[in-house]
């Protein structure tokens, strides 16, 4: 068995979580990475993964779905020997404006944003306890400090992983396991190609750094979180997005 920190990622081969999971397996950590659909495309990061020379597995789970995380949490102990860093950035949009918006759009995004974090987190917090090395990382998101019309499932969602990030905080610090966010601004991925041209136009004027944002960036502040440097931090939401909320 391996004596590296092993760090789970959920929807870890695309966009931000991909970037994750690269700049955490180049520092060195084993690196089990969860996806959601395309096994062709998580064959293919863990090959790139690999070449770091780190561990690396694939898991297919939905993380809306308790039992399927309690399985998926248990393979990566089993096949790792251990887990330390949890990164929950699996996520989904659905956007509409209050009065289009249906009672599923937003029953779907409340349960992968919001209950996927809450079943990550109840699921491997008594492993991080006992590993004497235990990081949470959150990715939650600018709406949910700030708002953003048409995406009231969406902010909530967002805004209450800051709740729950808070929370076990205080529950697991006890034994030095910090629990933090990140919450993105406008980040160039397949989440915000979706965007039409006019909105993005609009956010870039409220942007003082005038740019989107790239995936690394958001992966650089985790591997920090992450990290021993970090150690005296927890509880704490890192807004990355070019100074949009402050
Ligand atoms: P993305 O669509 O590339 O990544 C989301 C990943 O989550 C995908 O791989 C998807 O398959 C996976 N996923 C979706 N539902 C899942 C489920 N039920 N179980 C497991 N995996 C699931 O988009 P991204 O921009 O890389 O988003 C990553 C995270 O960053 C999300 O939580 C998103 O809300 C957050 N975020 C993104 C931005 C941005 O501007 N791109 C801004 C703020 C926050």
């Amino acid at each position: 068995m391996s004596d590296k920190k092993v760090a789970l990622i959920t929807g870890g081969t695309t966009g931000i979580g991909k970037a994750i999971a690269h700049k955490l397996a180049i520092s060195g950590y084993d690196i089990a990475l969860n996806y959601y659909v395309g096994d062709e495309q998580a064959a293919s990061v863990v090959k790139e993964l690999e070449a770091f020379n780190v561990r690396v597995i694939a898991i297919k789970a939905d993380v809306s779905k308790y039992q399927e995380v309690e399985q998926m949490v248990k393979e990566v102990v089993t096949k790792l020997g251990n887990l330390n860093i949890v990164v929950n950035n699996a996520g989904i949009t659905d956007d509409a404006l209050i009065l289009r918006m249906q009672e599923e759009q937003f029953d779907r995004v409340i349960s992968t944003n919001l209950k996927g974090v809450w079943n990550v987190c109840r699921h491997v917090s008594k492993v991080l306890l006992k590993s004497g090395y235990g990081r949470i990382i959150n990715i939650s998101s600018v709406t949910g400090i700030m708002g953003n019309a048409g995406q009231s499932n969406y902010s909530a969602a967002k805004a209450g992983v800051i709740g729950i990030t808070k929370t076990l905080a205080r529950e697991l610090a006890s034994r030095s396991v910090t629990v933090n966010a990140v919450a993105p601004g406008f980040i160039q991925t397949q989440m915000t190609d979706k965007l039409p041209e006019t909105i993005i136009n609009n956010v870039l004027e409220q942007i003082p750094l005038k740019k989107l944002g790239h995936a690394e960036d958001i992966a650089n502040a985790v591997a920090f979180l992450a990290s021993p440097d970090a150690s005296y931090i927890t509880g704490q939401v890192i807004s990355i997005d070019g100074g949009l909320a402050m």
